[in-house]
């Protein structure tokens, strides 16, 4: 229960969630500059212009199965016999197929000219040059059509699209060797706090260590982001501003954590302002109340608060759609999975929680939800326990059995697609 300003008594000056990510996303540019990359380097990429087949897929009829290649014409009944005229292997080009005979083929070779199906093996018999055919097929049997999969000249893959490992063999299967891509984002991470040390370094009276800075490096780097990483500021304004003024200066976006509300010693708010202009969201969220936004000069800000769990909530629910859409993806939003509650929630609170939660399945197979057992935002194990965070809606008690919305972590931790 240890948000900053846990002390507002209503919600009518909060912000709602969709709202405040709505205007949040209306400030996200998509980055212009675009590479080539060859396809074993675009893995996570971004797409930046539509790819079109240069070739059907497949090239040329083919067959689905082991067996003959035959005329029907010369396929009356059951029990007919054919001469075998040729052999196709994959990967040899056929003679056009001799009226009267047939020709032993293997999946995915070309179909010969004249022929028009394929019998499966399993439906004759061979008797030395011979084929005994048991079956008479229907036109068509077993042969794949030239383009069937794919027409030369359709979108195979559209721009925005985050190129996963399918992409990249679609890609290949119609012979395109590189892809227009993104420039990846650059993304400015900094700590503010006086009482922060790095691991390593050993603990005064007084001071934590700096985990925000773990968590939100890990977390860009799995979204696909370069990092630019501006350490640790020290709580002064004039160091607030200068760390400010030249992350701004290297980066899409500028992320900080902490010194965002509005102590003495927060100085991010009135460093931010003076560099340029922000705002300072109070959202009807939990955990992760206050949300800072603004611009360094022509660069995004977020400011993210400083305890460790509103950080990491805060940056799935805002930061990582502002920077999918800064990336170029098409649907930057976050997608939920509905589940069954296995736990009671008496107390609604008026703000919508995001809770550390665990997806597990029951005994019939239902998705279950289980939640962590306290909501303070300083208690950092609670996200690794978790593999998911839970949306607990605003003013609505839950009770065991109910469906639930869940955002799992494999959902909100990476590439995404
Ligand atoms: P602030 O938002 O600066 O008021 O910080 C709120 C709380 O989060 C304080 O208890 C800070 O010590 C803690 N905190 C701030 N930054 C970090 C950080 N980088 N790593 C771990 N804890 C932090
Ligand atoms: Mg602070």
């Amino acid at each position: 229960m240890s948000d900053a300003c846990d002390c507002t008594p209503t919600t009518h000056d909060l912000k709602p969630y969709e709202e405040a990510l709505e205007l949040l996303l209306s400030h996200a540019r998509p980055v212009a500059e675009q590479e080539s990359l060859p396809l074993h380097q675009a893995l996570g990429r971004v797409l930046a212009e539509p790819v079109r087949a240069p070739i059907d897929v497949p090239g040329w009829d083919n067959s689905a199965m082991d067996g003959y290649a035959v005329r029907l014409a010369d396929l009356p009944a059951e029990g007919t016999r054919l001469q075998v005229s040729q052999r196709i292997p994959a990967g040899t080009a056929p003679r056009p197929l001799e009226p009267g005979t047939c020709a032993r083929i293997f999946t995915g070779a070309p179909v010969p000219e004249g022929a028009d199906a394929v019998v499966m093996q399993e439906q004759t018999r061979r008797r030395g040059d011979e084929v005994i055919f048991e079956k008479v097929p229907p036109a068509g049997a077993n042969i794949r059509r030239a383009g069937e999969d794919i027409e030369a000249g359709s979108v195979i893959l559209e721009a925005g699209t985050r190129l996963l490992p399918q992409h990249l063999g679609l890609a290949a299967s119609v012979g395109v060797a590189e892809l227009p891509v993104k420039r990846l984002p650059k993304v400015a991470v900094l700590a503010s706090g006086d009482e922060l040390r790095m691991p390593g370094e050993p603990l005064q009276p007084g001071t934590i260590y700096n985990s925000n800075l773990f968590t939100a490096t890990g977390l860009l780097r799995a979204l696909g982001c370069e990092v630019v990483e501006m350490g640790q500021v020290a709580d002064t304004l004039e160091a607030t501003k200068s760390a400010l003024a030249e992350a701004a200066g290297r980066a899409d976006l500028v992320l900080a954590s902490g010194g965002v509300s509005v102590g003495e010693e927060d100085h991010v708010k009135p460093a931010v302002e003076a560099l340029g202009r922000l705002d300072l969201w109070k959202i009807a969220i939990r955990p992760g109340k206050p949300l800072a936004f603004g611009h360094i000069g022509e660069t995004p800000f977020i400011g993210t608060p400083g305890n460790p769990v509103s950080l990491f909530v805060t940056f799935l629910l805002f930061a990582r759609p502002f920077i999918l859409k800064t990336m170029g993806l098409k649907e930057p939003r976050n997608r939920a999975l509905q589940a069954v509650a296995a736990f009671d929630w008496p107390k609604p609170d008026k703000r919508r929680e995001f809770h550390r939660a665990r997806l597990t399945r029951g005994a019939d197979g239902a998705n279950l939800v289980e939640v962590y057992p306290s909501r303070s935002s300083a208690v950092l194990s609670s996200v690794a326990w978790a593999n998911g965070l839970v949306v607990l809606p605003e003013n609505r008690a839950i009770r065991a059995g109910d469906r639930v919305d869940f955002l799992p972590f494999c959902e909100l931790i990476g590439w995404g697609s």
